[in-house]
């Protein structure tokens, strides 16, 4: 019998047989995340139904010694998810349960494996919300959310997860529930609930997730500004937010993701725009009716040649279609992409797209842009076709090539997807050795064995043992290509 063998029996006796999967045909439904290129199947997978599962089944690995990776709804878009061929694979989905739902303390209670927009489902007959939105929000987890410290459009007012859990019960790396936080706004102490939301499953498992609610607003108002091109609608939104006007968010697309969207969903956006907006403000509705007028001002002195006012929330919806739908509406124009994700100061947008152009010009590759433009957050979509030779390797540069833009100009190379097995290579770009040697730290502190979920985030995947400092060699990890040094 293999260990994993005797792992999966273990567990089949500690759980319920019908909770562990070790058939290689339906392991394959797992073997990818949203960054479907990456594929590793897993030596098994668990479903646990309870924190306790949860615990038990780390407490299992541990023992054995095996690796394991969480996984929520499997929407993560830089391999943060992608299984461990020697590990466990344990996947929240059948932990779904609301626990509590308490608008007179504005916080929910909720399982890792809710769906984002359930929450708010929950939450809105109270009048209440949770504000952070990622475009995934009908399918990610709120588990997922957590470890990967999700954005989405309205974060740009509202601020991105960090910003909306104030506690956490997790399965600590060697298998022991602990809580985090609580529901009080702060705790004293270190902010190891803080360290936790963005870690990528690298800290351990969320079992339950203390979020903030927030008071639906009074009115909501949304106009869509078709401009001929990035840089004036670029410079409609340094005019609004250098007025002091937070919109609750300011969304950009440019021609090529535009004419996907309308391929796609038929959302019907201004003919001949080179660029569009989306502004939306929401609040008490005499700021937000003064406040519009502003934005619609600055939208139109920056050469916005129309304006829509979404009349009713059906319009509404309309132009939030063909934003939210762009990434996969790029399929209609491509047969292949990359979502890209890193961010820049929103002043040097104008600089940077215009960088972006020259360099998707100077390899034949085209990008299309989404982004978050209120707080400068890009999402390049590299297009490619797999099928002609060279393509998705031209691809590929263009892609690091935007990241080196990001670097370049004060910026990030996730700004909210997440590191993951994919941007792990560019971390020496953005830290030195004595950054990485610190974070490695904080991840030793919580899990010295280096189980949970290795491989993810550091561009060296050192253990634990390891004196922290340059390495000697080349390490397994640059021979496989995952890792740079530089
Ligand atoms: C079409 C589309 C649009 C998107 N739009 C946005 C967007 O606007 N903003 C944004 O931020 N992201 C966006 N994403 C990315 C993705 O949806 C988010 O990263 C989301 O939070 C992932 O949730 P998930 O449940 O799918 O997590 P998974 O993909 O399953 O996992 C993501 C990471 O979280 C870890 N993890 C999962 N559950 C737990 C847990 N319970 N405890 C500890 N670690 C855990 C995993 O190990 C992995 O590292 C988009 C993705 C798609 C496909």
């Amino acid at each position: 019998m293999t260990d994993i063998d005797a792992l999966a029996a273990r567990l089949r006796t500690d759980l319920a047989a019908d909770q562990v999967v070790s058939d290689r045909q339906e392991l394959r439904t797992y073997e990818c995340d949203g960054l479907a290129h990456y594929k590793v199947i897993p030596a098994l997978v668990v479903f646990p139904r309870s924190a306790e599962d949860c615990a038990r089944t780390v407490r299992a690995c541990v023992a054995a010694g095996v690796p394991f990776v969480a996984r929520g709804s499997g929407t993560g878009l830089s391999g943060g998810a992608l299984p461990h061929a020697e590990g466990v694979l344990i996947v929240t989905s059948q932990m779904r349960r609301i626990v509590q739902v308490a608008p007179e303390d504005e916080r929910a209670v909720v399982e890792p494996g809710v769906i984002n927009l359930q929450v708010t489902r929950a939450a809105s007959p109270s009048g209440y919300y949770y504000a952070p939105d990622p475009s995934s929000q009908q399918i990610c987890s709120i588990g997922g959310n957590v470890a990967e410290n999700s954005g989405g459009a309205h974060c740009l007012k509202y601020g991105f997860t960090t910003n909306h859990v104030t506690g956490a019960q997790i399965v600590a790396p060697d298998g022991e529930l602990v809580r985090l936080g609580g529901r009080a706004p702060d705790a004293p102490g270190y902010d190891l609930l803080g360290a936790f939301v963005g870690s990528e499953g690298t800290l351990g498992i969320a079992t339950e997730v203390t979020v903030r609610l927030v008071r639906l607003p009074e009115t909501v108002r949304t106009l869509l500004a078709a401009f001929p091109g990035v840089d004036e609608a670029g410079a409609a939104t340094s005019a609004i937010i250098g007025a002091g006007v937070v919109p609750a968010a300011v969304e950009m697309m440019d021609a090529l993701a535009i004419e996907a969207a309308e391929a796609a969903v038929h959302c019907g956006y201004p003919e001949g725009a080179g660029a569009v907006l989306i502004v939306e403000l929401d609040g008490p509705a005499a700021e937000v009716a003064a406040q519009f007028a502003q934005v619609e001002t600055f939208c139109a002195d920056n050469g916005a040649f129309e304006i829509r006012i979404a009349a009713d929330d059906a319009e509404r919806a309309l132009f939030w279609k063909g934003r939210k739908s762009a990434f996969a509406a790029v399929g209609r124009i491509s047969p292949d992409y990359i979502v890209q994700d890193g961010v820049i100061p929103r002043t040097a947008l104008p600089e940077v797209l215009h960088r972006i152009g020259e360099i998707s010009r100077g390899q034949g590759v085209r990008v299309a842009n989404v982004f978050h433009a209120g707080d400068g957050n890009l999402h390049p979509l590299v297009l490619f076709d797999d099928g002609v030779e060279g393509e998705a390797g031209r691809a590929e540069e263009v892609s690091a090539a935007i990241l080196a833009l990001c670097i370049e100009y004060g910026g990030s190379i996730t700004g909210e997807h997440g590191v993951g097995m994919d941007k792990a290579k560019y971390m020496p770009r953005m830290f030195t050795d004595d950054d990485l040697d610190t974070m490695q730290l904080v991840r030793c502190a919580f899990d010295p064995a280096g189980l949970a979920n290795p491989g993810k985030i550091f561009p060296t995947p050192r253990l634990c043992g390891e004196v922290p400092g340059r390495h000697r060699g080349t390490h397994p990890a640059q021979q496989a290509g995952l890792a740079e040094v530089f």
